[in-house]
């Protein structure tokens, strides 16, 4: 279990009803135990399973959906019907549950005993209809929740769960998350720009605006000692440029690069912030822009977006805390320039300077270079390319009347090396392929701003999506064009609709 979920619950409830006499309920409550036991005892869940009892009247649902909502360390609620458990009964509970739900259609006997199945074992083993008249008023509530259809001893349905349960400590995450701007949106950039009111009602992220000022008074205080410190980490953590190196000519700016991120990170720390925006065009008072500081801080789970984007900052920092323990690493990334090649034309994804470095290939190297904008000192970064494999890539879109999540698979090619462009960079060939894939993705309205993570798969985005309430775009080896812009045309509609609805 991953030290980071080890203070989070989710919890367990069963459905059923008194129809059926004392011993039914009491074996009920007898096969619960042993399935959340078996469950939390499969080392497939990252977070632990509370049973939280059989819920036989409204009452008691009710009553138990109210504690979820009253208990922080809840950060979901698993339901299941092991009888049946008439519906009505739940209406009143599930208009108060504020938790994400997962409805679990399993049964606690496996295969049917054939025979010697009875009427007695009828009237336990009822999760085939149960969870019927369950989902019934679910759907009939217009209710986001997320299915898996799995024996519980099966090791893909814990899987499943294992997944939701990462994206449900996420979602409980965002909802007190607190995004530091430094300076505004890059002056006129349209599609990282939003609606910030409608993103804390809707995602859970607060976003409030410091002058950099307030960033330098705290830069002013850090001490030569302190910076030395961090400089003997950096060493130990990359290779250097000779010029890097103590006594080389960069020397000191790796110094005032060190400076910067222990500023950053006291301020961060005194605010509560999980996340922060950047603006080249906004950094009076610093020697450089503070790149090597936002690539470390990525590494450790705070939300990053360059140029003021808020909203890559925040999906960042939801995505890093859904990976937490996860091998490959997640970064925000930009579409920098493109390579035509045939079938295998791709992407190069880079920013000025801020790739988290958990994503690197190889041991990444600490060099001091000339940034052709911001008019400020040569900053520190670190320099690499990046691991092959899959990955997704993912934004969210204010559409004015809503946000659109877009995700994109996408496959990680090799990289050549970048001798006169030293940053960090990731290549990538979007699927389906380049010309369907970059095609969908304008369609869809998606920012040349991304977060990208080799761990986390579509799932994992469309159950936050879920949780969220929030549109999602997929596009991957299914995607084609015809197709994708009448799920567009047609989404138009349903979120039209669907605020009529609720
Ligand atoms: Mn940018």
């Amino acid at each position: 279990m991953e030290k980071a979920f080890s203070n989070l619950e989710v919890w367990f409830v069963t459905g059923a009803q008194l129809l059926y006499g004392g011993d039914a309920v009491i074996a009920v409550d007898a096969h619960s135990n042993e399935m959340v036991s078996g469950l939390n005892a499969s080392g497939n869940l990252p977070i632990k399973v509370v049973y939280k009892g059989t819920v036989n009247s409204a009452s008691e649902i009710t009553k138990t959906f109210k504690a979820a909502n009253n208990t922080p360390e809840c950060v979901g609620v698993i339901t299941w019907m092991h009888t049946f458990s008439p519906a009505k009964m739940w209406i009143h509970g599930l208009q108060e549950l504020k938790k994400p739900l997962l409805h679990f259609h399993t049964q606690f006997n496996k295969e049917i005993p054939w025979d010697t199945m009875d009427m007695d074992f009828m009237n336990l083993n009822q999760s085939a209809h149960g969870d019927r008249e369950f989902g019934h008023i679910l759907t009939r509530m217009r209710i986001n929740r997320k299915i898996v259809v799995s024996h519980w001893q099966d090791k893909k349905g814990q899987g499943e769960i294992g997944e939701w349960m990462r994206v449900a400590a996420a979602w409980a995450d965002a909802q007190d998350m607190i995004i530091v701007r430094f300076g505004d949106q890059m002056n006129n950039v349209a599609v990282t720009d939003g609606d910030k009111v409608e993103a804390e009602l809707r995602l859970g992220y607060h976003v409030d605006y410091y002058p950099i000022a307030d960033l330098v008074k705290v830069q002013d205080k850090v001490k030569d000692t302190d910076i030395a410190e961090l400089v003997k980490t950096y060493e130990n953590e990359y290779d250097f440029a000779d010029d890097c190196k103590e006594k080389g000519a960069n020397r000191k700016q790796v110094k005032e690069a060190a400076r910067a991120e222990i500023a950053l990170r006291r301020f961060l720390e005194e605010k509560g912030a999980k996340a922060f925006t950047t603006n080249f065009d906004d950094l009076a008072g610093l020697d450089q822009l503070p790149g090597l500081a936002c690539q470390r801080m990525m590494a450790d789970g705070y939300g990053f977006g360059a140029e003021g984007d808020w909203k890559t900052a925040a999906l960042f920092r939801t995505m890093w805390f859904m990976s937490q323990g996860m091998p490959k690493g997640c970064s925000f990334l930009e579409d920098y320039t493109l390579n035509f090649n045939g079938e295998k034309s791709a992407i190069l994804q880079a920013h000025m300077l801020e790739v988290c470095p958990k994503i690197a290939e190889t041991k990444p190297r600490m060099e001091v270079h000339p940034l052709g904008i911001g008019g400020k000192n040569d900053p520190a970064r670190l320099v690499f390319t990046s691991k092959q494999g899959p990955g997704i890539a993912a934004t969210i879109i204010d559409l004015g009347n809503r946000f659109r999540l877009i995700v994109n698979v996408v496959d990680c090619i090799k990289s050549k090396k970048l001798p006169k462009l030293p940053v960090a960079s990731n290549l990538w060939i979007p699927q389906p392929n380049f010309k369907i894939g970059a095609a969908a993705w304008m369609l869809a309205g998606g920012t040349h701003h991304t977060s990208f993570s080799y761990d986390l798969t579509v799932e994992y985005l469309e159950d936050y999506a879920e949780m969220a309430g929030i549109e999602i775009v997929i596009i991957d080896n299914n995607t084609k064009l015809r197709e994708l812009k009448k799920e567009l045309h047609m989404n138009e509609v349903y979120y039209m609709l669907n605020k009529a609805l609720k």
